[in-house]
C-alpha cells in the first residue's frame, strides 16, 4: 500500500520494540492536523518525535511516523508491545469519512501481513482516556474480516449491485405476474366461450328433439295426397301424430 514517508528528525535515538501484541487505534482529537504538527506537538512533550507509527488523514492518505519496528510513544505502559495508528479528526464529535475508514482498514490489513496475530484495541482499552472518541468506528475495525474481507468501496459496490439485481428481479416478477394474470383471464374467457358453445349445442339438440319442424313432412304428404284436410282444408293432426309422421319421413318411409 502507499505510505507517505517523511525524513523525521528524531531528537534522540529510537529503540526497537521488544514485543508486538496489539495495534492501538487513536484519534488526533483535532479536526484538522498534519503529521508534521503531531511531530512538533510530541517533540513539545519532550519526546523524540511523532509517537505513532502511522497517521491517517481524512483524505485517506497514510503517513509513516516511527518505523514499524521501533518503540512508539502513544500508549502509556504499552509502548513496548504495540503499533500505534492515529486518525486525523476529533471523533468525540465527528464521524469518520469513508475514505479515511478504508485507508485505516487497508493499513491494518497490511500490518497483519507482517504481524498476523495482533489484536486490535482502542487507546481507551489501554489506559484512562476517551481516545479514540465515542464516534470512532472501533468495533468496525475490531470485527472486520481482514483475511477474506473487502474494502469499503468493494462492499458498497457489491451492495449497489445486489440492490440493482433485486430491483431488476422485482420488475421481472411484476411482468411475469401481469402476463400470468392476463393468461388466466384469457383462459377464463376461453372456458366461458366453451361453456357457451356447449350450452348452444345442448339447446340445438333439444330443439332438434322436441321442436322438429313438421312443415316439410306435412307439405310433402299433402302434395302426394296422403293427407287430406276436412271441408275447410284443416288438418286435424295431434302434436304426437305430427311428430310421428316427421320421424317416419326422416326414416325415409315417404321417400
Ligand atoms: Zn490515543
Amino acid at each position: 500500500m502507499k505510505i507517505i514517508e517523511t525524513d523525521w528528525k528524531w531528537k534522540s535515538g529510537l529503540s526497537p520494540r521488544p514485543a508486538t501484541r496489539y495495534i492501538v487505534l487513536h484519534h488526533a482529537a483535532a479536526s484538522v492536523c498534519t503529521a508534521a504538527q503531531i511531530d512538533s506537538w510530541h517533540k513539545g512533550n519532550g519526546w523524540s518525535g511523532i509517537g505513532y507509527h502511522y497517521f491517517v488523514r481524512k483524505d485517506g492518505s497514510v503517513w509513516r511516523g516511527r518505523p514499524e519496528q521501533a518503540m512508539g510513544a502513544h500508549a502509556s505502559g504499552h509502548n513496548g508491545d504495540t503499533i500505534g495508528i492515529c486518525a486525523e479528526g476529533n471523533f468525540m464529535t465527528e464521524t469518520m469519512p469513508q475514505r479515511q475508514r478504508e485507508a485505516i482498514t487497508e493499513l491494518i490489513s497490511d500490518i497483519l501481513t507482517r504481524y498476523p496475530s495482533l489484536k486490535i484495541k482502542g487507546h481507551k482499552d489501554m489506559g484512562a482516556t476517551g481516545c479514540p472518541g465515542t464516534n470512532y468506528p472501533l468495533a468496525y475495525f475490531q470485527n472486520y474480516d481482514y483475511k477474506g474481507g473487502m474494502t469499503m468501496t468493494q462492499y458498497e459496490e457489491l451492495k449497489t449491485a445486489i440492490a440493482e439485481l433485486v430491483k431488476k428481479n422485482a420488475a421481472q416478477d411484476d411482468i411475469i405476474n401481469k402476463v400470468g394474470a392476463e393468461l388466466a383471464a384469457r383462459t377464463e374467457a376461453i372456458n366461458a366461450l366453451g361453456a357457451d358453445v356447449a350450452a348452444l349445442a345442448v339447446r340445438a339438440d333439444t330443439v332438434n328433439d322436441t321442436e322438429p319442424d313438421y312443415r316439410p313432412t306435412v307439405q310433402k304428404l299433402v302434395d302426394s295426397g296422403l293427407l287430406k284436410g276436412d271441408e275447410s282444408g284443416n288438418l286435424r293432426l295431434s302434436e304426437d301424430m305430427l311428430r310421428m309422421l316427421t320421424i317416419l319421413d326422416r326414416a325415409g318411409v315417404f321417400a
